[in-house]
């Protein structure tokens, strides 16, 4: 049996080095080609988590789909069902990789992604896998009960095909949106990509005097002036808008509401506005001194300039002439800053790619039900996650099923 996997990212080495090790166990000879465009395989993975790689977070093995609230619940639950957080740690191990547990995020012990990028290859080596890197895929056809390739290295031929090129972001990586294209040219659906787990872009020309900083705060997202959710992290200030882990988990809610959008952030959320008004009321009686360092030691400097602006105070007036409503008005905005949002950031800085392949038209092996043979793999699914693992662990989770099934599962096709 020849499969092809186009896309040698982790879903596609993870439904490689599966595909193999499924093959030998089942006692069948299986030949399996990984075709990639770009030079080498992993470019993504390598940049993963800082370059440290979160492959998966210990929350998934109490309660799998709470990070993914806006994914195909049921085909998660049936994925999870098949290759869940345990399997992905003995995938690992097995790989000769010791795992790290920083509160619930798991990463190799190495700290280092490229070590989990070299884990695979050598995997990928050990069963014989046959990579093809800058290899440029024109088409694919369905012939017989197979597929034919035609590259910018030759013909290939197969009797499984698992499509994991990736989504639409860092394109620079070689995930450029081209799998979307080769899905449909199958007959396959494919949701509108988006850019998600990104920065938003905000309005306003103040930005540029508060970039730089970063804070903790808790953030909501508002859409048409409803709370859709909150999130509690460092918020990022940048010359456009604003960013950060909270911030981009919120980002990926947006291409599902109607806006208009706004982020409502508490930047003392361990506070009340009574609190804060005192304490600001205390200070103002005990400390002397000028407006300019009414938040001194309380906001970072950027961020108190720029409410005192607001706030139309001069920062070079006694502090005591800030008046009771003034400060009434300062604790609001501290407590309730508000930003309208214009956007989002865009693919090439996105983390993943929202939209995709819409699993509605797929078995429960992750074959599709329009072409039998033919398998899909990672982030080219209309499947994501929040921040924290559970994008990587989607790959795991569908390169091994799709990788597994490719050999093992019965299929309309016949193969010779
Ligand atoms: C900066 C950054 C940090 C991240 N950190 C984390 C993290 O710590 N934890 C986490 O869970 N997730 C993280 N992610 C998300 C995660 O990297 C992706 O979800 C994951 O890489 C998707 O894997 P994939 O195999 O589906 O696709 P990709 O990794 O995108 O790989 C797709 C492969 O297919 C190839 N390809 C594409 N189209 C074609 C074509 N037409 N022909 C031939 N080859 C093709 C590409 O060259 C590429 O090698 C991060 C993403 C980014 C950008």
């Amino acid at each position: 049996m020849n499969i092809l996997i186009t896309g040698g990212g982790p879903a596609g080495m993870t439904a490689a080095i599966k595909a193999a090790e499924a093959g030998e166990n089942a006692g069948k000879q299986v030949n399996i080609t990984i075709l990639d465009h770009s030079d080498r395989l992993g470019k993504k993975l390598r940049m993963t988590g800082n370059g440290h790689c979160n492959l998966t977070n210990e929350v998934l093995s109490s309660d799998p789909l709470s990070a993914y609230s806006f994914a195909d619940q049921r085909m998660l639950r049936n994925l999870f069902d098949r290759f869940g957080f345990e399997d992905t740690l003995a995938f690992f191990r097995s790989l000769g990789i010791c795992i790290r547990n920083r509160d619930g995020l798991i990463y190799p012990y190495s700290d280092e992604a490229v070590s989990v990028v070299s884990a695979l290859s050598g995997a990928l080596e050990r069963y014989g896998i046959r990579v093809i890197t800058d290899c440029g895929i024109r088409k694919i056809d369905r012939t017989g009960s197979g597929f034919t390739a035609e590259t910018t290295k030759g013909v290939f031929h197969a009797d499984r095909l698992i499509l994991a090129c990736g989504g639409a972001s860092y394109p620079k990586t070689g995930s450029d949106g081209s799998g979307y294209a080769l899905a449909k040219s199958f007959g396959h659906r494919v949701n509108t990509p988006v850019p998600g787990l990104v920065r938003l872009v905000g309005k306003g020309s103040f930005f540029k005097n508060v970039a730089g900083v970063r804070m903790k705060g808790r953030m909501s997202l508002f859409a048409d002036g409803r709370v859709i959710k909150t999130e509690d992290g460092e918020l990022q200030l940048t010359e456009k808008g604003i960013s950060g882990i909270a911030v981009m988990n919120l980002s990926n809610l947006l291409s599902a509401e109607k806006g208009p959008f706004s982020v409502r952030i508490d930047l003392m959320p361990e506070f009340s506005e009574d609190m804060i008004r005192s304490m600001l009321a205390d200070k103002i009686r005990t400390i002397p001194g000028n407006a300019a360092e009414l938040f001194t030691g309380i906001l970072p400097r950027k961020l108190g300039a720029h409410f005192l602006k607001t706030a139309k105070i001069r920062p070079d007036i006694p502090m005591k002439e800030i008046g009771s409503q003034q400060i009434k008005k300062l604790t609001e905005t501290v407590k309730k800053w508000e930003i309208g949002i214009e956007d989002t950031g865009s693919f090439e800085e996105a983390q993943i790619t929202l939209g995709g392949v819409d699993t509605a038209d797929l078995e429960d092996t992750l074959e599709s039900r329009i072409v039998p043979g033919l398998y899909f793999a990672g982030e080219i699914l209309d499947l994501h996650g929040f921040c924290g693992g559970y994008n990587l662990q989607l790959c795991w989770t569908t390169g091994a099923v799709a990788g597994v099934n490719a050999v093992c599962a019965p299929t309309k096709v016949d193969i010779k």
